[in-house]
């Protein structure tokens, strides 16, 4: 991509996945033509079977890296595999949670497992019954928890999320963070934008994020939505089709 080097590090549904299918085809066209100083990361709830479809069945580029699992887990795109350097600290960080963090959840009203599997998180769709205070019981775990579009209930490693990991990738892989633009739609996105990296917000972002990233000039709120939203944010950062 000219006329400067992008990492493009986004989310994907409501972001990379989303507009119209024009607006696709000519983002995913533009990034599987990406050069060497460029990069595509994908950071995302998302598994990576789904990745592997969307690759094979849909035209999306196959990504450099993917921070999935909420930033809890991290592949290289070329076989998926997982990136150790930045896993065995998370797993590590992991490890004796979900015993401890289990048996408080189960006395939580208004939560219901996602199928899983998962593996440095739990997560947890939250319906009408469930009340936020009720998360003080997992004060002394040592967890993070992240609630986002108004029913997912995330439970993660301390101190990890999007945001977070990809800041320990790019430092792994000794990428330039003036290169960076963050892209996402939801509160588990927050996390990126609040690394103080350039971030776009596209146009059918969740109200909460956009209340939250309003004043930050970090940020590019996009009136487009999903991939026009990115290419509307780009131009903002000045890269030029
Ligand atoms: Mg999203």
């Amino acid at each position: 991509m000219v006329p400067k080097p992008l990492i493009l590090a986004t989310d994907l549904d409501g972001t990379f996945l989303g507009g119209s299918k024009e607006a696709k085809e000519r983002l995913y066209r533009l990034l599987s033509r990406r050069s060497k100083e460029d990069a595509l990361i994908f950071v995302t709830g998302r598994d990576l079977g789904f990745i592997r479809r969307i690759i094979q069945e849909d035209g999306v580029p196959r990504p450099d890296y993917i921070i999935g699992d909420v930033g809890t887990s991290v592949f290289e795109g070329k076989d998926f595999s997982p990136y150790l350097s930045i896993e065995s600290d998370i797993a590590r960080n992991w490890q004796d949670k979900p015993e401890r963090v289990h048996p408080i959840l189960n006395r939580i009203r208004g939560l219901t497992p996602q199928p899983g599997p998962f593996r440095h998180r739990l997560s947890y769709y939250y319906d009408k019954a469930f009340d936020p205070g009720t998360l003080d019981l997992l004060k002394e775990t040592e967890v993070d928890v992240l609630m986002s579009a108004g029913v997912y209930l995330d439970i993660l490693p301390k101190g990890v999320n999007k945001g977070t990991t990809l800041l320990r990738l790019l430092n792994a892989l000794s990428l330039p963070k003036e290169a960076v633009v963050c892209a996402g739609d939801t509160l588990n996105d927050w996390a990126l934008f609040e690394t103080g990296l350039r971030g776009i917000v596209v146009g059918n972002a969740e109200p909460a994020l956009v209340q939250k990233t309003r004043a930050m000039p970090n940020i590019y709120h996009s009136v487009a939505h999903g991939t026009e939203g990115i290419f509307e944010g780009l131009n903002h950062f000045g890269y030029e089709e």
